[in-house]
């Protein structure tokens, strides 16, 4: 799955969408009326990790400010460019529970799938931002490969479509892929871990909705928003298209600085997901990947946001606060009083 396959086959609204995003630091300083100043220090690092904003993620950041919540989501900085021993480039060891090809194998009974291999938006906290995705190849014969390898462990209940964006892929071929694992008796659920619905939700279209609908697997989609500035009525009206089908709802954020470490800011954003009938699910700690140490919440700081949380919400609408620490058998909830 390339980019240049879809340029090839422009057909639904969204993959214009994707081909009409930013893709250089000039263009997103120009189109944002930021100052020039910006320009070289991004460069450089977008050099690292290309610029990747859709037009209907930009029309949600502010003009001409450059401390805006959203912009510092994707704006390549001079800081990226910093080093530091501790931030690495595989942060999670993901390369070393890498069986085959696409597959990320880490808990018991839950396998990931590399299923896309670009995303829409390109975060620049991103803990894959460094994956050989090149190196994973996509053919279907990998794929025959890959599920073989769910089908030879009845342990497996769950299996996740990651990537990249999952839904970054064409519907024909995540219609396949799903119709094959729903194939295999012991798998019971599907999640897409996906952000293309908040920054593209016109990929939310009748075609998504068809194959989505008509599968035996319970599927649960789990999205990515950091800021409540992030959910407009065009998110609204896609998540309400995913409710109404009866797909179950949750969002994951990464606590970022100067993003969303305020409490009031995180506190919005569990009411707006509530209204949207979405269930915040994790709160992640920040996982230290190479090119983001200026994203760093230090500790004193997340645990008064947290519990500041903790005493505004409302148990369902407060998120587990996790981090995840390699070679443990799950994802681990932080305790305040470490
Ligand atoms: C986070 C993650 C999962 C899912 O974990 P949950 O706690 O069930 O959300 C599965 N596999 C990998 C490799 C992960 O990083
Ligand atoms: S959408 Fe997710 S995988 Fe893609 S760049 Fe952002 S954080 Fe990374």
């Amino acid at each position: 799955m390339h980019e240049q396959t879809n340029l090839v086959q422009i057909k639904n609204r969204w993959q214009t969408e994707l081909i009409e995003s930013v893709t250089s630091v000039e263009e997103l300083i120009m189109r944002l009326n930021l100052s020039p100043k910006l320009l070289s220090q991004g460069q450089k690092a977008a050099l690292k990790f290309q610029v990747r904003v859709p037009p209907s993620y930009i029309k949600r950041i502010r003009l001409g400010d450059p401390k805006d919540p959203l912009l510092l989501q994707v704006l390549p900085v001079r800081e990226e460019l910093k080093k530091n021993k501790n931030y690495l480039k595989d942060p999670l060891n993901e390369l070393n529970h890498n069986p085959k090809s696409c597959v990320i194998h880490k808990y018991q009974n839950r396998v990931l799938l590399i299923v896309g291999s670009f995303c829409a938006i390109n975060c620049r906290y991103c803990f894959r931002r460094h994956f050989p995705y090149s190196q994973q190849h996509q053919n279907r014969e990998k794929w025959f490969s890959a599920l073989d390898y769910i089908t030879n462990r009845p342990e497996i209940n769950e299996v996740i479509f990651s990537g990249g964006d999952p839904l970054a892929a064409k519907d024909s071929f995540l219609s396949w892929l799903t119709g094959r694992i729903a194939k295999i008796p012991h798998v019971k659920r599907l999640r897409i871990h996906t952000r293309l619905p908040v920054v593209i939700p016109s990929r939310i279209d009748d075609e998504l909705l068809l194959w989505m609908q008509s599968t035996r697997l319970k599927p649960i989609i789990v999205l990515h928003i950091n800021h409540p500035n992030e959910i407009d009525n065009s998110v609204k009206m896609s998540l309400r298209q995913l409710r109404k089908i009866g797909i179950c709802l949750l969002n994951q954020s990464v606590l970022l600085k100067n993003v969303n470490d305020r409490s009031d800011v995180l506190i919005s954003l569990s009411e707006h997901l509530y209204n949207c009938e979405v269930t915040p699910y994790y709160l992640h700690i920040l996982d230290p990947v190479e090119g983001a140490t200026h994203f760093h919440v230090d500790k004193a700081r997340i645990k008064t946001v947290y519990s500041e949380m903790q005493t505004a919400l409302p148990g369902f609408l407060l998120p587990r606060l996790v981090k995840e620490i390699p070679g443990e058998l799950s994802k681990t909830i932080v305790s305040l009083n470490d």
